[in-house]
């Protein structure tokens, strides 16, 4: 679905630990080339590639992918997304060993991986063992803006994962919160706690998000969010000033 004439959102199935949604990358089309902010699932490609053809676009066309964080539904495709295009890989410094294949992700143990259903366990290490391929180009700070989709604003937002990253996008307006924020049930709420490692981190972070322009937040769990969403934002963020 388009959102603006640049900027466009993917709708993937995401069936994971029983759970049974739709995630949401987003593509910004831009001067010939496309830049995606996240990836799906390992094995998504091809749905990926039929998402931005849909759209008027390929996949050769990717030349960036950003990365909000290391979890395995938004870094599944991208050892393969960059095999097939050689695009740039960019995300936040924190991120990176997990996403270079260097350290088990954040969430992911060796007694986690060793507790996995045979079958399970074999794919995640051979996701595991695709990541050892990958080279993060650029690192991303807090408040660097991107020449992407009218500027765009990294926001470092941690708690989630330690490198987690938000992004504002202020030509639609539009605030891509990662796993920051959710939709659950038609409202907009914070990170998931059984899935927050430092959910006080994650809290202290949506502090950041109070004050910017949004216009519409897209979830990656949820998807679009467009009531009030400056209000909703601001609310989340003092009932976690009076909690603490
Ligand atoms: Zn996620």
């Amino acid at each position: 679905m388009r959102l603006s004439p640049h900027v466009a959102i993917l709708e993937l199935p995401l069936q994971l630990a029983g759970r049974n949604e739709i995630i949401y990358p987003v593509a910004v089309l831009e001067d010939g080339s496309i830049t995606l902010i996240d990836t799906g699932l390992p094995g998504q490609v091809a749905l990926i590639r039929k998402a931005l053809e849909e759209l008027g676009g390929s996949l050769e066309q990717v030349r960036r992918i950003i990365l909000t964080h290391q979890d395995i539904d938004h870094i599944g495709s991208l050892p393969e997304l960059v095999r097939l295009t050689g695009a740039e890989v960019w995300a936040h410094a924190a991120e990176v060993p997990v996403i270079e294949g260097r350290r088990l992700p954040v969430k992911m143990s060796p007694e986690r991986l060793k507790a996995m259903p045979e079958e399970t366990r074999q794919q995640m290490e051979r996701f595991l063992g695709s990541l050892g391929s990958l080279q993060v180009s650029r690192s991303l700070s807090d408040g660097e803006v991107l020449p992407l989709a009218g500027g765009t604003v990294v926001i470092f937002t941690p708690g989630h994962t330690p490198g987690h990253l938000s992004f504002f996008l202020s030509g639609p307006k539009l605030l891509v919160s990662g796993d920051e924020l959710r939709v659950v049930e038609d409202q907009l709420v914070g990170p998931a706690p059984q899935a927050t490692p430092d959910m006080p981190l994650a809290l202290e972070s949506m502090q950041k998000l109070v004050g910017l322009d949004i216009e519409r937040v897209l979830c990656y769990h949820g998807g679009l969010f467009s009531d009030h969403p400056k209000e909703r934002i601001a609310e989340l963020a003092s009932q976690i000033e009076q909690s603490s």
